[in-house]
């Protein structure tokens, strides 16, 4: 797998620290309010980065924080006359609903900067006894990032260009800052704010302090990838690594992966320029596998500018994959079981190398644009080998593959069909066969099974109830 690395700006061949694993980070969002399309493209591509990953093999541990204490979300608390908390654990079940819905998986933990502030604390102190962090008058810890002399390595600046070429006059003052560059790691109370006591005055985190504590509890002090949006490359990185390579000695991540920003009218879409529309605004007219499939039709280091003409393309393009797999499935409920004639075979090998031919697109930085030219080129085979004489055999290793390959896309192709009444009572029917025989691992099962389809049990004294969730 070729991977565009920030950090060394080539393709660099991904070489994982452990066998056969991937350890990943990624920055998540500031939750205090509906997230927007922009915000979704790197959970959309990480994550399809993380299927592709899971899909060859690699056992993905995938972590990706909540930033919920922020100025963003006092302020939205304060506006609201609640407390910050209220604000921010509404927005983390809006954005996790959001995700469930663009079909991106549950990271393997979502840390939240609240709850690690004792590790926040420890990481700060460290930097303190090493001499790379220090105290102004009024409490607040800064950074010193002259005592890291890589700082800059990851945005390719130069710390000079950084300061304006004014490196020699120093900031002193009311900020307390022994240099321009200096970046806040812990910041004094302010009326009306949350704040947690600490060794140097009663305050809250910094922003960049949370990502290096929380990649180093969940994943180590040297992990493979890093990733988010371009815009985070400087400050927020760069501070990650000086904080990071500071305190525990090691590298911090060998592998730095950004997207490049979803634009409208060709303008970064985001809150403060007001040019956004929030994942819950399109869902309201498109289903968000169409949001999904738009995400990837483009190579995720190029900008994308959003526009109803592309979505209109998304659309007919998913629905493309998907009226080919209920062909097939109405093709293959008809055909015969009878061997693979020799034709059939040829076409198979022709399918075969066009998995290939994804895997390379994705093996290549992850070009899903190429990958789903590839599931095209299948559908097209498909569409003009199958009729109503092929095999079941044929048809469905066929139909199984488009499935698999949109499924590491994380697409969903297939038209799900709702569960019947009477399907739902034989089957609670069957469970309670099953536990009369004591037999609860079936009754179990069957549990689940109905679970998967959105219908809940309920074992009442009148017997058992079910609804659809
Ligand atoms: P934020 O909540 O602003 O910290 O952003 C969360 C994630 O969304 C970060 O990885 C950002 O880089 C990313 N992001 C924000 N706006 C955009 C955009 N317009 N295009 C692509 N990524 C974005
Ligand atoms: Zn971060």
């Amino acid at each position: 797998m070729k991977i565009f690395n920030t950090l060394t700006r080539r393709l660099d061949e991904f070489k994982p620290i452990e066998d056969g694993k991937v350890s990943m980070y990624v920055c998540g969002p500031t939750v205090y309010n509906l997230i927007h399309i922009g915000n979704a493209r790197p959970m959309i591509i990480f994550d399809t980065f993380r299927r592709y990953m899971t899909y060859k093999g690699f056992d993905v541990n995938y972590v990706s924080n909540f930033t919920d204490v922020d100025d963003k979300i006092i302020k939205a608390a304060n506006e609201e006359g609640v407390d910050s908390k209220e604000i921010s654990e509404r927005y983390i079940k809006e954005c996790k609903k959001d995700m469930e819905g663009l079909n991106v998986m549950p990271a393997t933990t979502h840390p939240k900067a609240t709850e690690e502030i004792d590790g926040m604390i420890e990481m700060i102190q460290t930097l303190i006894d090493k001499g790379h962090a220090y105290v102004a008058d009024d409490g607040t810890v800064y950074y010193r990032t002259t005592s890291f002399p890589e700082y800059g390595k990851l945005s390719h600046k130069n710390i000079e260009d950084l300061e304006g070429g004014h490196r020699d006059i120093k900031v002193t003052g009311s900020e307390g800052k022994e240099d321009m560059l200096d970046f806040v790691l812990w910041k004094p109370k302010k009326e009306g704010e949350p704040f947690w006591d600490s060794p140097w005055c009663e305050g809250r985190p910094g922003w960049h302090i949370e990502c290096s504590v929380m990649s180093k509890k969940y994943l180590g002090d040297t992990i493979d990838i890093h990733a988010g949006g371009e815009d985070l490359i400087f400050p927020h990185h760069e501070n990650e690594i000086a904080q990071s390579e500071a305190a525990n000695g090691v590298p911090f991540a060998h592998y730095w992966m950004h997207n490049a920003f979803l634009n409208i009218d060709n303008k970064k879409m985001s809150k403060s320029l007001g040019n956004f529309f929030t994942v819950r605004d399109i869902s309201e007219k498109y289903d968000l596998q169409v949001l999904r499939f738009f995400m990837l039709s483009a190579h995720y280091r190029s900008p994308l500018n959003f526009s109803g003409e592309l979505m209109e393309s998304a659309k007919a393009g998913l629905a493309r994959i998907r009226n080919c797999v209920s062909d097939l499935d109405f093709k293959v409920s008809n055909a015969g079981e009878g061997e693979l004639s020799g034709e059939e075979k040829e076409t198979l090998k022709k399918v075969s190398a066009l998995k290939s031919k994804f895997d390379d697109a994705m093996e290549d930085d992850l070009n899903t644009a190429d990958a789903i030219s590839v599931i095209f080129e299948i559908v097209k085979l498909a569409n003009t080998e199958t009729c109503a004489e092929s095999s079941k055999a044929f048809i469905t290793e066929i139909r199984e593959t488009v499935l698999e390959l949109a499924g590491v896309l994380g697409l969903t192709v297939t038209q799900e069909k709702e569960i019947l009444d009477s399907d739902i009572e034989a089957l609670i029917e069957e469970r309670q066969q099953a536990r009369k025989n004591k037999d609860f691992a079936r009754a179990d099962e069957i549990r689940d099974e109905l679970l998967k389809k959105g219908i809940v049990l309920k074992d009442t004294r009148e017997g058992v109830k079910w609804e659809r969730a």
